[in-house]
């Protein structure tokens, strides 16, 4: 499988709390392999559903010698959506471009993205929810008749060229699927969901990303590290390389124990539930300043100096999952839970 990577545009820099998972600006840059990613379906740990589904479908396609139908992936950031379009390509034996909403700024990007599309090929457009209304508008035809509609010309002599484009498959993904226009999602025949990761899939995966890093584990070091992630592959693989660094510094790469990963973490500021300094600050904000809330999503990002779509899309789904926090019409609520963990965090 070739991979094609185009990343033009660029978003602005932001804070990063210390777990964020959000790819890091090496992994941002397009190099869309960094060395651990699965590359095929039966590698891909875990998400037992988005397998089946997308394997049938996979099948299928392979089989009538069509193009897989168009897939949108959601979720939060870092549970393996850019991972699965990688597989769907590999599965296929086909090209994989890959390139970002913000880097189709311009017209002319998402012209040229699709006049060089090849028959089959997959494009990968990730955070697809802030796509353009133009580059939407060229994309409705191009999903639904494979036909390019260009404007030639100005003014009166303005004059409607359409193009015939080969069979392709559109993977898009987003953290926010409810930011996306329904004529987009509509185009889409296959639409999933990614889940956060349990327990054993992600100590499969430490172990699988050990193996491919060579160093030793013991279970109990990985287990500590699964149970640290967030539910999340990417922060999974970034907490491995940390605590890497403190057994490369201290000699120990082959006898990685759980007080080891201890140590890295607590140098990280990462607690046993795998919260961050940012999701303490978030927790605390609403515990000691708004006497637990309920606190809109604008008056919170701005007394964290955050970004309230960061705050929203990668910071708050694993803290709602964890029933730490609530949203409700009027605002974001701390939960007894919560309370209960800020307590402990203090006394320890
Ligand atoms: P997303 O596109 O959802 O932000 P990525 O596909 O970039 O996430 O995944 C982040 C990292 O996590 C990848 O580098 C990959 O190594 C790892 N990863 C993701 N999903 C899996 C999985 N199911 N099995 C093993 N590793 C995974």
């Amino acid at each position: 499988m070739a991979i094609v990577s185009s990343n033009a545009g660029s978003s602005a820099p932001r804070r990063e709390p210390v777990l964020d998972a959000q790819p890091s600006p090496e992994e941002a840059t397009g190099r869309p392999d960094d060395g651990l990613r699965p590359k095929r379906l039966d590698d891909y740990i875990g998400q037992d559903e988005l397998k089946q589904v997308l394997g049938i479908a996979v099948q299928a396609a392979i089989g009538r010698g069509e193009a897989l139908d168009h897939v949108l992936l959601y979720g939060p950031p870092g549970l393996g959506k850019t991972t699965m379009a990688l597989v769907l390509a590999e599965e296929l034996g086909v090209t994989c471009r890959i390139t970002s909403a913000p880097a189709l700024e311009r017209p002319r990007d998402i012209v040229g993205l699709l006049v060089n599309v090849q028959p089959r090929d997959l494009l990968f457009i990730d955070e697809i929810h802030r796509l353009n209304r133009v580059a939407e508008e060229l994309l409705y035809p191009a999903m639904e008749d494979r036909r390019l509609d260009l404007t030639v010309g100005k003014g009166s002599t303005a004059r409607t060229r359409s193009l015939d484009l080969p069979p392709f498959t559109l993977v898009g993904a987003t953290t926010k699927a409810g930011s996306l226009s329904s004529p987009l999602r509509d185009r889409f025949g296959l639409i999933q969901r990614l889940e956060f990761y349990g327990l054993e899939d992600l100590e499969a995966i430490v172990s699988r990303t050990a193996d491919l890093l060579g160093v030793s584990l013991s279970a109990g070091a990985c287990r500590r590290i699964a149970g640290c992630c967030r539910g999340t592959p990417r922060i999974a693989n970034r907490l491995l390389r940390r605590v890497r660094d403190v057994a490369c510094v201290q000699g120990r790469q082959n006898q990685i124990d759980e007080g080891l990963v201890s140590q890295a973490l607590s140098l990280h500021r990462v607690d046993h539930r795998g919260l961050d300094a940012g999701d303490r600050r978030l927790l605390a904000q609403l515990d000691q300043h708004h006497d637990g809330g309920p606190v809109g999503l604008e008056t919170l990002a701005a007394a964290l100096g955050e970004d309230p779509t960061t705050l929203e899309s990668v910071v708050e789904p694993f803290l709602l999952q964890q029933g730490l926090l609530v949203r409700t019409p009027r605002g974001r609520m701390l939960t007894e839970a919560a309370r209960a963990h800020l307590r402990e965090q203090e006394a320890a």
